[in-house]
């Protein structure tokens, strides 16, 4: 296992490395060459409520395309900047696209919530709340339009100190769900006495709708349990209008999928918002678009 020691050099080079390691090597290169040169994007995909059909939030999910290996999927290079720690990196600069975004989305007439992921790595950052504070600010981007979206595993580090920490963040009024819920090893006690906002119920329970009877066991239950504890609950992966229905008649509060939109650049997002809503005299805060 390669381990990085400092600014992108090595520890220690084999002649016999395998074919796997240099290219994991390669491409976490590429990786950070990847930042400067502008290969990398952030897409944005729409999470919709179930009730009106309106797009209440969108998901910020980067994107790499490289010159050499192409499109590169998240799934293959997060695991490896977790694994470096560049995920530090690629992560604030993410968070900054994103909260920018989505300041133009009100200005555009849309103030909708942007979801970022945060990696356990960069969600331990002594100084995350600190900075995340200052980039709202500077883009004056209410605290109340952001959601973080983190994994089980994150709770279950230094869990003193990260419950701390997520009571400052949902003070600030930041929002906190849980992502790929239903597939880590936490035990559901923090769900009383941490304050999460919303589930997003993993989309391989999803994948097997209607017809799997475990899965819709599982994604009903989950959602009851939202409703009890008055946690939202988002489906992600939906891709069929049959899943959606079914979800639908759970009483599952928003979808994310396929079905409506996949990740999209910021601009075909935008489109996707449409026009701001004419706000007649008094009206404020136009609302968000119906399907
Ligand atoms: P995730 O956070 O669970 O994101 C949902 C993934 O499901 C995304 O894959 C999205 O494109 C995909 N997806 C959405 N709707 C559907 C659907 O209907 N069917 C199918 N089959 N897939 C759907 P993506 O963009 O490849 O990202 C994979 C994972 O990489 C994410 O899973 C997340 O864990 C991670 N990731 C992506 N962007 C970031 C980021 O900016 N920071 C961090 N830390 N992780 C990220
Ligand atoms: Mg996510
Ligand atoms: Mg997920
Ligand atoms: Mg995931």
């Amino acid at each position: 296992q390669v381990k990085e020691r400092g600014r992108g050099s090595y520890g220690f080079y084999q002649p016999q490395m395998n074919a796997n390691l240099l290219s994991r090597m390669k491409l976490e290169h590429a990786m950070r060459q990847a930042l400067g040169e502008q290969r990398l994007a952030v897409h944005y995909q729409p999470q919709v409520s179930m009730e009106t059909g309106a797009i209440t939030g969108a998901e910020a999910l980067i994107r790499w395309t490289d010159p050499e290996f192409g499109a590169v999927s998240p799934g293959m290079f997060i695991p490896l900047a977790e694994e470096s720690g560049y995920i530090v990196t690629l992560g604030a600069w993410v968070m900054e696209q994103a909260v920018r975004e989505a300041a133009a989305w009100i200005h555009g007439g849309h103030p909708i919530v942007v979801s970022v992921n945060v990696s356990a790595l960069e969600f331990r950052q002594p100084d995350f709340v600190e900075r995340l504070t200052r980039l709202l600010a500077v883009h004056q981007l209410p605290p109340t339009l952001l959601e973080l979206e983190l994994t089980e595993t994150i709770l279950l580090q230094d869990a003193a100190e990260m419950e701390q920490r997520l009571h400052e963040l949902a003070g600030l009024g930041v929002s906190l769900a849980i992502d790929d819920f239903g597939t880590g090893y936490s035990s559901l006690a923090y769900l009383k006495k941490l304050p999460i906002h919303k589930l997003k119920i993993d989309q391989s329970f999803v994948r097997g709708l209607p017809d799997d009877d475990g899965d819709r066991a599982i994604v009903s239950a989950i959602v009851s349990m939202g409703r009890a504890m008055r946690i939202e609950v988002v489906a992600e992966g939906v891709e069929t209008e049959v899943q959606r229905a079914v979800l639908a008649q759970m009483q599952c509060d928003h979808y994310q999928g396929f079905l409506r939109a996949p990740g999209l650049p910021a601009e075909d997002f935008r489109s996707l918002l449409g026009r701001p809503v004419a706000a007649p005299p008094g009206v404020p805060a136009p609302q968000p678009v119906v399907a």
